[in-house]
């Protein structure tokens, strides 16, 4: 097979600083070489710049054919109200919505997902197409009495053993996604999270995303037990006395990857707990972090302490689209001191390391996939170096490379 050289305004490698006049070549479905410099029969791109495809590492895509994001966004709890209340008036199919949300994530720049499923449609999804981003189909649990404990840990134990083709072997996990505190019972937690260290497979929690969890669990307070005792499932015999958050956080530090997602309301005893156990990421989802209006997020602190944080969309539910690339200028336009590098990082290969791809993508280094977005830098910026020209407000995902091959 002919071998693939693209030379590009600027290369963004992630592993290394950006290069100018940067050169990719691609043999077959892997990267041979990165540098700056020239090559003779390379194809130039013109004024784009090549960074590692996008890593959205945390969405639901069965929301995908949402418009807007569920009102309101506050109090949390009415949130959750409305989106139990979506699921039933949804009528398209939870493979369309998928497939919609697959489409949408790929013409973002996007190539390796975690994501969130109610079914194994999505899997099955993931499992039948090979034009499809790299994934780790999380599955849900959710069962907050603890009559729910049995049933919940049958369908994990039946979805780990979906199989998987040949051909999907290198792209394609499953995982575990016991939802949140305030909707999986303590015991079934910590069964969900040891069947996937027995198996050897990825947990992803929402943990710490509002404040109200805290309430719940240090004092048996506040709105999730409202919201609980409306549903009529509040007991308070379930949860012990006085639990932490690092409670939560404790189980996971054994697993080969797990994922606390959002972490909005994590501080210095969540960090202390983090900084001792590399396994666990933290990702955080900034448009949707902004969407609910919780102060400011504390993923720089965490980065310097070195947590591994990673970013996601969430879900069309709370977030206008699903575009991770959006997601980077978002941070650029709130936090304009922070690095363009960190913020690619964060973006890429925390991304990859976060769900355990860090030896396949997430960086442009020889060996790992042919995975890129080309960004389409804007034209009339005639100075400026690679990383004050990146996240331009007017850059944009042009196109997309998965395995070697360009797919728009
Ligand atoms: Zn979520």
């Amino acid at each position: 097979m002919e071998r693939q050289i693209y030379q590009a305004r600027w290369v963004f490698p992630v592993n290394g600083p950006p290069l100018e006049d940067g050169i990719v070549e691609i043999e077959g479905t892997r990267i041979a070489a990165v540098y700056g410099g020239a090559h003779s029969r390379a194809i130039d791109l013109g004024n784009v710049a090549l960074v590692p495809g996008l890593i959205n590492a945390h969405t639901h895509l069965e929301f995908s054919q949402l418009r807007a994001p569920l009102e309101p966004a506050a109090p949390f709890t009415d949130w959750i109200r409305a989106i139990m209340k979506s699921r039933f008036e949804t009528e398209q199919p939870v493979t369309e919505r998928i497939h919609q949300g697959i489409s949408e994530c790929l013409s973002a720049g996007t190539t390796t997902v975690g994501e969130i499923a109610t079914s194994e449609e999505s899997l099955r999804l993931f499992n039948a197409d090979s034009q499809v981003p790299r994934a780790v189909v999380f599955r849900e649990c959710l069962g907050f009495t603890p009559d729910r404990k049995a049933g919940q840990e049958q369908v994990a134990a039946e979805f780990l053993e979906e199989p998987i083709r040949p051909e999907a072997l290198q792209r394609l996990f499953p995982g575990l996604s016991p939802h949140a505190p305030y909707s999986v019972h303590p015991d079934l937690y910590l069964n969900l999270v040891q069947q996937a260290r027995d198996q050897g497979v990825p947990v992803a929690i929402h943990l710490g995303e509002t404040s109200a969890e805290y309430d719940l669990l240090e004092r048996k307070e506040g709105a999730f037990v409202d919201l609980l005792s409306e549903l009529g499932l509040w007991d308070p015999e379930i949860l012990q006395d006085g639990m932490r958050m690092t409670d939560y956080l404790a189980p996971l530090a054994e697993l080969p990857a797990a994922l606390a997602v959002h972490g909005n309301y994590f501080g210095p005893p969540e960090w202390e707990f983090l900084q001792g156990a590399p396994a666990i990421s933290v990702v955080y989802c900034p448009r949707t972090h902004h969407y609910f209006g919780h102060p400011a997020h504390p993923w720089l602190t965490m980065i310097e302490q070195g947590i591994n944080v990673a970013l996601g969309t969430d879900s069309r539910a709370s977030n206008p689209d699903l575009s991770l690339w959006k997601e980077l200028l978002f941070l650029r336009e709130i936090c304009p001191q922070v690095p363009t590098e960190l913020i690619l990082e964060c973006g890429t290969l925390a991304g990859a390391r976060a769900l355990g791809f860090a030896e396949e993508t997430g960086s442009l280094e020889v060996g790992k996939a042919a995975d890129l977005a080309l960004i389409q830098l804007p034209e009339e910026a005639g100075g400026g170096t690679g990383s004050d020209l990146l996240l331009d407000s007017r850059s944009d995902v042009a196109r997309v490379m998965l395995n070697g091959v360009w797919i728009n």
